[in-house]
């Protein structure tokens, strides 16, 4: 090899080298790592314990329109029972003013969890948090005679119409108020945790497409009928809180639930 051509052969290579290094390893820290980056929460980080391993969930209520203490206890059975959370699972409650609305809309609700809501998610320290927020008056959207009783809107975030869930328990032929509560909660809780094909995969389809994320077995938990004030009458007929069928609590446990 003549030395001129070796000497060309080299600085080619050299140069790619150089640049190929260059854009591997940039000098200058990029931007968007200097950013804290959002966390976003999945259907997983409640079921497993890998990303987070203790859960409080924020329970804010209007005053006056606080749930029952049976209805929290009951949620917080039902966290426990399919979540792994080792670290524990907590329900910590508080009372914000009522901002005086005839009814809400998915945007007041969005609001007023962005105004009050105090505890956050902290991946480091692996706590997951969730938001309910308790409702003093009706949604807004609420068509024909059949009203919404609670809505899961976000990742962790729920809304219970508290006083519409008053207005359809308690009384004659209704189902009691901590019964209804604790349905539509937990209900609430299972959309959030990724029910039904909702961001947890379904290991076989039991998915009712006509009713969106729901399930097609008319006995189990994640029954459309369960978040609206008409059908839920006939769905809780025999005062039993719901439970989840097989098809919802094999989704869970392939998602890293217990
Ligand atoms: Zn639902
Ligand atoms: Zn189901």
């Amino acid at each position: 090899m003549k030395p001129l051509f070796k000497f060309f052969l080299i600085l080619g290579v050299g140069t790619i080298l150089f640049f190929r290094c260059g854009r591997d390893h940039p000098s200058l820290p990029d931007p968007d790592d200097r950013i804290p980056k959002k966390v976003v929460i999945k259907p997983n980080d409640f079921l497993s314990g890998e990303n987070y391993d203790q859960l409080t969930v924020e329970v804010a209520s209007v005053q006056g329109y606080e749930p029952t203490d049976e209805a929290l206890n009951n949620l917080k059975a039902f966290l426990e029972s399919r979540l792994n959370k080792n670290g524990g699972i907590g329900l910590v409650p508080a009372s914000i003013p009522s901002p005086g609305k005839a009814a809400y809309s998915l945007d007041d609700i969005k609001k007023i969890e962005q105004e009050y809501r105090t505890l956050f998610s902290d991946p480091e320290e692996k706590k997951l948090t969730a938001w309910f927020f308790f409702a003093d008056a009706d949604y807004a959207e609420n068509e024909g005679d059949s009203k919404a009783l609670g809505i899961a809107y976000g990742p962790a975030s729920m809304v219970i119409f508290e006083k519409t869930v008053r207005e359809f328990s308690g009384g004659r032929g209704q189902p009691s108020t901590p019964v209804l509560e604790t349905t539509v909660a937990e209900h609430e809780f299972g959309h959030i945790l990724g029910l039904v094909n909702n961001g947890t995969n379904m290991v076989v389809n039991h998915q009712d497409v006509t009713n969106g994320k729901h399930c097609n077995n008319q006995d189990c938990l994640m029954y459309w009928a369960a978040e609206h004030s008409g059908p839920v009458i006939n769905f809780l007929t025999g005062g039993k809180i719901p439970s989840l069928d097989q098809n919802c609590l094999n989704d869970l446990k392939n998602n890293g639930g217990k």
